[in-house]
């Protein structure tokens, strides 16, 4: 009997909540209907697709082309000063909405594997955040993307792999040539992970990040992987444009 009211209550207190307190999308803002998480169908169907995964010679391949040699290299979406899409990267990097990041991630690995390019990588590598900044947000969003995109390509998350050497500033508000003197020699490898890595597979490994701007991170975390002996490609959330 007690337990039924308080069921009750409960249930009457998540009414009022999402009475004064509704569930919105995070894109536009309206509330969410029921089975809709984050952000409502019409955005999600609205989403400005980059369509990236189609052809290796597209716009964030050329942006990273310009600091290494990645094998190929394609981003979800665009994301554009004063876009409110741009709301989908704060919520998956800052706000702990981690389900989403994977979800995003997921629809990313699914057009990935549209394209023989990425389906020969052997792992799903994220670019990792060094762990004081990981331990104070309490998770790295890039590992989110990256747990999607493994799932929708059934390919292994290896997380064990690359590691940040030291602790750098966060990289909003730097630019250009500021940025990449800040990341520079920002990541190792470790060497007994490479060597099973290399004995186990084809030697190519996509690496994940949320966001293509400068392309100095990737480059930067690419670097350690490819003086290993691995060819890189690249996937991420957003393009900057
Ligand atoms: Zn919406």
């Amino acid at each position: 009997m007690c337990g039924f009211f308080s069921r009750q209550l409960f249930l009457s207190l998540t009414g009022l909540r999402d009475l004064f307190f509704p569930r919105r999308c995070r894109v536009c803002g309206h509330p969410l209907e029921t089975g809709e998480e984050d952000v409502c169908r019409e955005c999600f169907d609205d989403l400005p697709l980059t369509y990236q995964w189609e052809t290796v010679q597209n716009a964030a391949f050329e942006r990273l082309a310009a600091r290494f040699e990645p094998q190929a290299a394609a981003a979800l979406f665009f994301f554009r000063a004063g876009s409110d899409y741009r709301k989908i990267i704060y919520a998956v990097k800052y706000g702990g909405r981690r389900r989403l990041g994977y979800r995003m991630g997921f629809m990313l690995g699914e057009k990935l594997a549209t394209n023989r390019e990425f389906l020969r990588c052997q792992a799903v590598v994220p670019v990792p955040l060094h762990p004081l900044r990981r331990w104070k947000r309490g998770y790295n969003q890039a590992e989110d993307i990256a747990r999607g995109i493994a799932g929708a390509m059934g390919l292994p998350l290896e997380t064990g792999l690359l590691r940040r050497r030291r602790h750098t500033r966060t990289q909003t508000g730097l630019k250009g040539l500021a940025k990449a003197k800040n990341v520079e020699g920002a990541f190792r490898i470790d060497a007994e992970r490479v060597a099973e890595l290399r004995a186990e597979g084809t030697g190519e490994l996509l690496l994940v990040d949320d966001v293509l701007t400068t392309g100095s991170t990737l480059a930067a975390s690419a670097a350690p992987l490819t003086a290993a002996g691995f060819r890189v490609s690249c996937a991420i959330l957003a393009f900057t444009s």
